[in-house]
C-alpha cells in the first residue's frame, strides 16, 4: 500500500485531495494547522501541527512516505492576498512550510513531492487586457508578479527545482489557476470571488443588487476542485515535472460570472460594481502545456461546477441560521 503525506490536509483542495488518494487506496496522513472545518477528513492519520515548526515536519515526514503533497500555504482570496495588509505573513509563513518540508523529504528519502503553486506568479504585464490575456508556462519571465503572494510562489517553485536538480528527489510543480468547489472557505475574509460570489447571491432577497469588487469586467477562468485534483494525480502519475498549469481555458468576466450564478439561483438579481481589490484585469489558464505532457486538460463546463458549489453554499448558509446565526 502507497503512502502518502498531505500537508494543507486541513484546508480545501488538501481535504478533497486526501478523499481522493483513500479511493485510491492509499494510507494518508493529512497535517494542518487545524482540522477541516468542513469534515474531509478521512485521513487515517492527522496530526494538528505547525509546519513553520522544524520539530513538527521532523514528526510528520517520515521515511516510510512514498509521496508528499505540500499545500500548505497562508492564503486567501483578493481581500486577503491584495490588500498588502498580509504580506509579510504571506511571505513568512508559506515560505517557511516549504523551505522545511522540501529539505526534511529530501533528508528522509522521500521520492517524489508535489508543490501547488499559483497563476498568481504571472506577470502583470501578460494580463492587463481582459480580453487576452497570457499565462502560457513559457511567460513567467521576466518576472513581475503583482502580489507578494505570486512572488513567494515563485521563488518557491524555483526552490524546489533547484532540489529536483541538487538531490534525488522527484518534484512536480503545478500552477493553479482559480479553484473552487463545495467544502472551501465561504465567508470570513479568506474566501476566493466564486464562494464569495454564491454566498452573496444565495443571501439576497429578490430584486437585490450583488456587491462585485472593481467595475466586474475584470477576466478570469474557474476550475472545480475535482479536476484539480485529477490533474494533480495525473501530474503525479507522469514522467513531467512542470510547472505546469492546472486551470479552466472557459474564461469569464466576473459580471457575467456573477449573472451566471444570479440565474442558478432564479432570483432576479441586478449587480453594483463597488471598489475593492481585484488583481490582474484579466487572466485564463493556457492549457496546451498540460495536454501535450500530460494527454489530459479539464473540460467540465464552468456552470455545472457552479451549480453544485451553489448548492453547497446554500445549504452551509441554511445549516448557520438554524443553528442561531
Ligand atoms: P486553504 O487555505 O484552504 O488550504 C491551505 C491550508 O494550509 C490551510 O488549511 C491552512 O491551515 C494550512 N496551513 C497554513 N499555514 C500552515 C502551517 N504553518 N502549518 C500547517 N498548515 C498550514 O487553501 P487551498 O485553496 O486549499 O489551497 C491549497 C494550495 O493551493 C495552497 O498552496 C494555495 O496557495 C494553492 N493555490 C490555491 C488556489 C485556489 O484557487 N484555491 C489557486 C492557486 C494556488
Amino acid at each position: 500500500m502507497k503512502k502518502a503525506l498531505v500537508c494543507g490536509a486541513g484546508g480545501f483542495i488538501g481535504g478533497h485531495l486526501v478523499n481522493r488518494l483513500k479511493s485510491e487506496g492509499y494510507w494518508v496522513r493529512g497535517v494542518d494547522l487545524k482540522e477541516n472545518e468542513y469534515g474531509n477528513m478521512s485521513a487515517d492519520e492527522f496530526v494538528v501541527g505547525d509546519l513553520r515548526d522544524i520539530n513538527v515536519v521532523r514528526k510528520t515526514v517520515t521515511e516510510d512516505l512514498d509521496e508528499i503533497y505540500q499545500l500548505a500555504a497562508d492564503m486567501g482570496g483578493a481581500g486577503f492576498v491584495f490588500t498588502g495588509d498580509n504580506d509579510a505573513d504571506i511571505m513568512h509563513n508559506s515560505a517557511l512550510c516549504n523551505l522545511n518540508v522540501l529539505d526534511e523529504a529530501s533528508k528522509k528519502g522521500v521520492a517524489k513531492i508535489f508543490y501547488s503553486s499559483s497563476a498568481c506568479m504571472y506577470p502583470e504585464y501578460n494580463q492587463l487586457d481582459p480580453d487576452n490575456p497570457k499565462c502560457s508556462e513559457d511567460s513567467a519571465y521576466p518576472a513581475a508578479p503583482d502580489s507578494e503572494y505570486g512572488w513567494e510562489k515563485l521563488f518557491s517553485e524555483r526552490l524546489f527545482l533547484t532540489y529536483q536538480r541538487n538531490t534525488g528527489i522527484d518534484v512536480k510543480v503545478a500552477r493553479f489557476h482559480n479553484i473552487f468547489g463545495p467544502q472551501g472557505t465561504w465567508d470570513g475574509g479568506r474566501e476566493k470571488a466564486p464562494a464569495a460570489i454564491c454566498r452573496k447571491v444565495a443571501m439576497a432577497k429578490e430584486g437585490d443588487a450583488i456587491e462585485v469588487w472593481g467595475d466586474g469586467l475584470q477576466t478570469r477562468s474557474f476550475l472545480i476542485v475535482d479536476e484539480c485534483v485529477e490533474g494533480i494525480r495525473r501530474l503525479m502519475e507522469s514522467d513531467f515535472n512542470g510547472p505546469v498549469n492546472i486551470g479552466s481555458e472557459e474564461m469569464i468576466s466576473i459580471n457575467d460570472f456573477t449573472k451566471m450564478i444570479a440565474d442558478i439561483s432564479g432570483k432576479d438579481l441586478s449587480i453594483k460594481n463597488i471598489e475593492g481589490p481585484t488583481g490582474v484585469r484579466g487572466r485564463n489558464s493556457d492549457n496546451a502545456l498540460i495536454a501535450e505532457k500530460l494527454g489530459w486538460s479539464p473540460s467540465e463546463p464552468l456552470r455545472k461546477g457552479v451549480e453544485r458549489t451553489f448548492q453547497w453554499i446554500s445549504e452551509q448558509i441554511a445549516e448557520r441560521e438554524r443553528n442561531g446565526g
